[in-house]
């Protein structure tokens, strides 16, 4: 059986004590994983500091050698790490709209390669007869990052390659529902750097707060829900740890009238229920002009219909299951709580039979603001879809949660759209489309979606702290 150690100071360890990796779709045992304790907690976060000093003094360019080298690493292993993150998350290999594991192991590449080839140059603000005035960009330290289920492996790259390309050193600990991608990349990744600067721990809750209360840790860069980050953040005054919150999303999609139901519906679809939903900014919620609003529905009932749920393993299967038990179990009660209030169920509504955590994907109708299925984030396969007759008062209802992740309109009139994305309290807007990112433009939650921002120069800067340099002449 398949075994995630975890891996301190370039030397991978095992415990006694271990944890069931369950396959989401078969809900079979597939891997060990092997949970750590306080000592080892400590002596990966010793790890960490004792590598600090030799890499953060190397050269932008010398850290950028080595993450290419483990990106062609990456390359080199992609099939079977596609075939971990699909055994362990559900995501298909190839998936609705490819975005499946093919996808997030590609993306994890991609990342690593853009992300090393940025700069942090020196500023200079004055540079006169009286003085001349830098701003030098620092890293921090021990950096520690704790991932969710959801993207396991591009997460985790997410949060470690820019963390390592600034010259800070890892703790990371991943999701215990899919720690095995996560320490396949950690163990590829110790081959090209040196020890200590990248150390993986696993394990739960008591381990992540270990990791938060830590005094030797300078940050904690965390993706998840929105209560663990709260604690999160509570626990990180104790060394007043620098954060970034990227939290739950509960994102609002607006068609506006005269839209092109033919042509938009199947991206709407796609927006929403790529990786069954389990996308912190996936679409979650979609307010339709009533003069569209059968229309639209229809459609994606349709598509909601005939897209092709199963193992994905399998060829052509566009979505999987829910990764686990306890997803299952919130988007079934959100959906029966909504069958309960006269939503109408246009397709779906029901578990799947026999093994595996399958959710049929569902259209509901008739909902609004006020009800579960709409108030609160589903993070599954089941978009309600929400009649609207006024733009100012539609804008309100997708500005009235306390989520702030995504949002998005739909229309074919761009400046109009425009005009409504500025509108919308969010870290990110689209127009005709919905939580798609790259790796040079920044991504982040406001409200409780969270704080800080992901990716590009911005994204990068978060690892650093600023030195001013005054040199008086
Ligand atoms: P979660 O908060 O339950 O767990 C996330 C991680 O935190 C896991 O590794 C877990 O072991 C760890 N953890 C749990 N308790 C902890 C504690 N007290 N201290 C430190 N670490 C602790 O979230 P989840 O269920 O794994 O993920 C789903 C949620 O993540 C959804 O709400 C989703 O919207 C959100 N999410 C957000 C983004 C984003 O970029 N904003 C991306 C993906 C997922």
């Amino acid at each position: 059986m398949q075994q995630a150690k975890f891996l301190i100071n370039g030397v991978s360890r095992t415990s006694k004590m271990t944890a069931d990796v369950i396959n989401p779709a078969t809900e079979e045992v597939f891997a060990k994983c092997h949970i750590s304790n306080k000592d080892d907690v400590n002596d990966a976060v010793s790890a960490a500091r004792n590598a600090f000093p030799f890499w953060s003094t190397l050269s932008n360019d010398e850290r950028k050698s080595r993450l290419m080298e483990l990106a062609s690493s990456l390359e080199e292993n992609m099939p079977e790490l596609m075939g971990l993150v699909t055994k362990e998350s559900g995501k298909p290999l190839g998936g609705l709209n490819g975005i499946g594991s093919g996808m997030e192991v590609g993306g994890s590449i991609a990342w690593t390669q853009a992300t090393a080839s940025f700069e942090l140059p020196v500023e200079v603000i004055q540079d006169n007869e009286e003085a001349r005035i830098e701003i030098h960009r620092k890293p921090l330290g021990v950096v520690a990052s704790i991932t969710p289920w959801n993207w396991p492996l591009m997460i985790a790259v997410w949060h470690i390659i820019p963390a390592l390309h600034t010259g800070n050193t890892v703790v990371v600990k991943p999701s215990p529902y899919t720690p095995v991608a996560t320490s396949r990349f950690v163990e590829l990744a110790n081959r090209v750097l040196p020890k200590g600067v990248l150390n993986l721990v696993h394990g739960d809750t008591e381990v992540g707060s270990l990791l938060s209360t830590h005094e030797d840790v300078s940050k904690i860069i965390f993706t998840g829900s929105t209560p663990t980050g709260k604690k999160i953040m509570q626990a990180s005054a104790v060394n007043l740890k620098r954060l970034t919150l990227e939290l739950g999303g509960n994102d609002a999609g607006i068609v506006l009238p005269d839209s092109n139901v033919t042509e938009l519906a199947p991206k709407i679809f796609g927006a929403s229920f790529h990786n069954n939903g389990q996308t912190c900014a996936a679409l979650k919620r979609l307010y339709v002009h009533e003069s569209q609003y059968d229309e639209m529905c229809n459609a994606l009932a349709d598509l909601a219909k005939n897209v092709k749920v199963g193992n994905g393993l399998e060829e052509g299967v566009e979505l999987g299951p829910l990764q686990n038990a306890r997803q299952l179990q919130i988007v079934k009660s959100l959906v029966d709580s909504a069958r309960e209030n006269g939503g109408k169920i246009l397709a779906g509504g029901n578990e799947g039979n026999g093994a595996g955590y399958f959710y049929e994907p569902t259209i509901i109708a008739d909902q609004s603001d006020g009800d579960r299925i709409v108030d609160e984030e589903q993070f599954g396969p089941a978009l309600p879809v929400i009649k609207y007759s006024d733009l100012d008062e539609v804008i309100a209802r997708a500005n009235a949660n306390e989520n702030g992740l995504g949002g998005s309109v739909w229309s074919s009139d761009l400046e109009a759209a425009s005009k409504v994305a500025l509108q919308l309290e969010c870290g990110s807007a689209w127009i005709n489309d919905h939580g798609a990112v790259q790796p040079d433009a920044p991504f982040g939650g406001i409200k409780q979606s969270g704080f800080g921002v992901e990716f590009g120069l911005h994204g990068l800067k978060e690892y650093t702290s600023i030195q001013t340099l005054k040199i008086c002449k």
